[in-house]
C-alpha cells in the first residue's frame, strides 16, 4: 500500500489535519492544515518528508487557516476547494479576529475543483466529489486503492457538518452524504474533520442524522 496517514490535531478547534505520505516516494500532501503552520512543518521534516500539495476541503478557518504561509513557505500549490467557497477564503482574516485565533491570510487556490476531478502527488492519485451542503463548496477526497476518504466537515462519527452558517443547506448535506458518500461503499473508512475516524457502513446503521433506518 503507497499511502500512509498520520492524523495532526491543529488548532483550538482539534481539526484532524491529515499527513498524506506516498511510502514509494516520500512525498507528502496536507489535507486541511487549519493552524499550526510550524509544527506541521517540523512534523514533515521529522518523517524526511518533502511536501508536493496542500489539499482543501472547504473554506473555514480551522480547516484552512495555516494553508497560504506553508504554501509560501515550501513553495507548493493549493487545491481545493471547490469556487463555491470562494466567500469564506476571501474573509479568512476577518474570521481569525473574530474566532481570536492566530493571525491568517486570505488567498484563491492554485486550483479551484470539481466534481469528478482528480488530485495527485507522489504516485498517489484521489478522486474529488464535490459534497455541497455544510458549505457549497465543500469537497471530498476519496483513494479508491485504499477504501480512505477524507471527508472535512461533510460528516462526524455519529453527527453530521452543521448547516447553520451563510451558504449552508441541511437537504443538500443530506444528499451529498447519502447519495454521493455512502454509495461508494459500507467498508469505506473516513478521516473527518474533527473526531474520531468511522465507516461509511456504520454511520448507515449508527448515525441518528444520516441512517439508514431513517431514510431507508
Ligand atoms: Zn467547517
Ligand atoms: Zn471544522
Amino acid at each position: 500500500m503507497a499511502l500512509k496517514i498520520m492524523i495532526a490535531p491543529v488548532t483550538a478547534y482539534q481539526q484532524n489535519c491529515s499527513i498524506l505520505i506516498c511510502t514509494e516516494t516520500q512525498k507528502a500532501a496536507l489535507v486541511d492544515p487549519g493552524g499550526e503552520a510550524d509544527r506541521l512543518k517540523q512534523t514533515l521534516t521529522e518523517n524526511n518528508l518533502t511536501l508536493e500539495k496542500i489539499f482543501i476541503t472547504h473554506g473555514h478557518l480551522d480547516h484552512a487557516g495555516a494553508a497560504k504561509q506553508i504554501a509560501e513557505d515550501l513553495n507548493v500549490p493549493i487545491e481545493g476547494p471547490h469556487e463555491g467557497d470562494k466567500y469564506w477564503l476571501d474573509d479568512l482574516e476577518q474570521y481569525a479576529q473574530m474566532m481570536q485565533f492566530p493571525p491568517t491570510r486570505n488567498f484563491n487556490p492554485d486550483r479551484w475543483l470539481v466534481d469528478g476531478d482528480t488530485i495527485k502527488f507522489g504516485n498517489i492519485t484521489l478522486n474529488v466529489i464535490h459534497c455541497p451542503g455544510h458549505t457549497p463548496g465543500h469537497v471530498v477526497f476519496y483513494y479508491p486503492a485504499a477504501q480512505v476518504a477524507f471527508v472535512g466537515d461533510v460528516i462526524f462519527q455519529g453527527s453530521i457538518g452543521r448547516t447553520d452558517f451563510p451558504g449552508g443547506n441541511h437537504d443538500d448535506l443530506i444528499t451529498s452524504i447519502r447519495s454521493k458518500l455512502f454509495t461508494l461503499g459500507d467498508d469505506i473508512q473516513f478521516v473527518p474533520g474533527h473526531g474520531p475516524t468511522s465507516t461509511f457502513g456504520q454511520e448507515r446503521q449508527t448515525n441518528p442524522f444520516v441512517a439508514d433506518s431513517k431514510y431507508g
